[in-house]
């Protein structure tokens, strides 16, 4: 079974990584020669949207996947049109342009901060007025890890911010003074059966991820999954979903929808029964999914910009160390580690001692 993936990135690394054992073997389209997944599969060195690449996966993979949102519509279309492609185009249409999604999430009475499209200085000054400041000024496509946004506080912000992502379509959105971040994975499969892995609590710093904790009876899950359900039936998805959200009170507000797999679910590679990475598999495979449940307290630390000694991570009780093989850079994610512990405070201990890890 060949499994073609667009991006070889740590993503589509660990995602390679989970489906070996199954027997399943992975082909990465990657401009990068480089790319960190090209030591655990077949690297097809080129262009997201050069036909003679498509063609060759399109003739030796049974399934294609992707591992982020900016894949070309036409490569998705041209495959699709060859071999099933999940999630389907449908998803990533949505997710890549804050603005779709953002109106699909109200279309489907998922709750949002207040937005409006910005294309204009007079755009942005009539959004301000409807929504108010704070507020953040956001590129429509293309923005990922906090770039591609601005937070503006007082009027005064407002020039600075066109000037530095004017050109590209805009969004403006009400800043949420949020209480918690957290996300919920799901995986639907080709039959519709649909799991939910516990609710992640995130911690983002400049619009990066640097913590996850897995909570598995947190108050807020069953209005997460209701609204993350919401969304898979109406894409009719297969395979992983992540849906960000902001929680302030009792109230949950959507961010944005991920059709991958996600960082913040990368405590399941040994933090549940079955991971993100082989569920994603299972389910464009058309293969039975496999539990979601936890095994003990779980989390998750990323390590960005220069990934730290292994040892040293390592010596954290029930840490295991995750590199992704990629030259270090400052702002690039390098590694993580996940933490399995028996209670709350052994986690957050754990935890503790790896964020001063990651910092150092
Ligand atoms: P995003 O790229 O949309 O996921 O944004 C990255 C991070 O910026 C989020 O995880 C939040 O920490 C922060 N952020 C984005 N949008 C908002 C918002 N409307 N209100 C408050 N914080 C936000």
């Amino acid at each position: 079974m060949i499994v073609g993936i667009i991006g070889g990135g740590q993503l589509a690394r660990m995602l390679a990584l989970a489906s070996h054992p199954l027997g399943v073997r992975c082909l990465f389209l990657d401009p990068a020669p480089d790319a960190c997944a090209r030591s655990v599969g077949e690297l097809v060195l080129g262009g997201y949207d050069d036909p003679v690449l498509l063609d060759q996966i399109a003739r030796r993979a049974q399934v294609v996947t992707y591992e982020f949102e900016n894949v070309p519509a036409s490569s998705l279309q041209y495959l699709a049109s060859h071999i099933a492609v999940h999630p389907a185009a449908l998803a990533l249409q949505v997710a890549r342009d804050r603005w779709h999604e953002k109106q699909l999430f109200a279309e489907l009475g998922i709750p949002t901060p207040r937005f409006m499209p910005v294309d204009s200085q007079a755009d942005l000054e009539a959004a301000v007025t409807a929504i108010g400041l704070p507020a953040v000024l956001k590129t429509r496509t293309l923005g990922y890890d906090g770039k591609g946004q601005w937070v503006l506080r007082t009027p005064a912000d407002l020039t600075d911010a066109l000037a530095a992502l004017g050109g590209a379509p805009l969004i403006l959105e009400g800043f949420v003074p949020f209480d918690r971040e957290l996300s919920v994975i799901a995986v639907r499969s080709l039959t519709g059966d649909t799991r939910f892995y516990p609710l992640n609590e995130n911690i983002h710093k400049g619009g990066v991820l640097v913590q996850s904790i897995s909570r598995p009876s947190d108050k807020m899950t069953a209005r997460a999954e209701d609204y993350a359900r919401r969304l898979l039936d109406r894409l009719g998805y297969v395979g992983v979903l992540a849906l960000e959200l902001f929680q302030q009170g009792d109230r949950l507000f959507a961010n944005e929808m991920a059709p991958r797999v996600h960082n913040s679910g990368h405590w399941t590679i040994e933090g549940a029964e079955t991971s993100q990475f082989e569920n994603h598999m299972r389910a464009i495979l058309g293969l039975p999914l496999g539990s979601t449940a936890p095994i003990g307290h779980a989390g998750m630390v990323n390590f960005v910009g220069s990934p730290p000694d292994t040892a040293q991570v390592l010596s954290v009780p029930g840490a295991h160390m995750h590199v992704y093989g990629k030259e270090a850079r400052p702002g690039r994610k390098l590694g993580h580690a996940t933490v399995r512990a028996r209670d709350e405070k052994d986690l957050m201990q754990a935890l503790s001692r790896l964020r001063a890890l990651a910092c150092s």
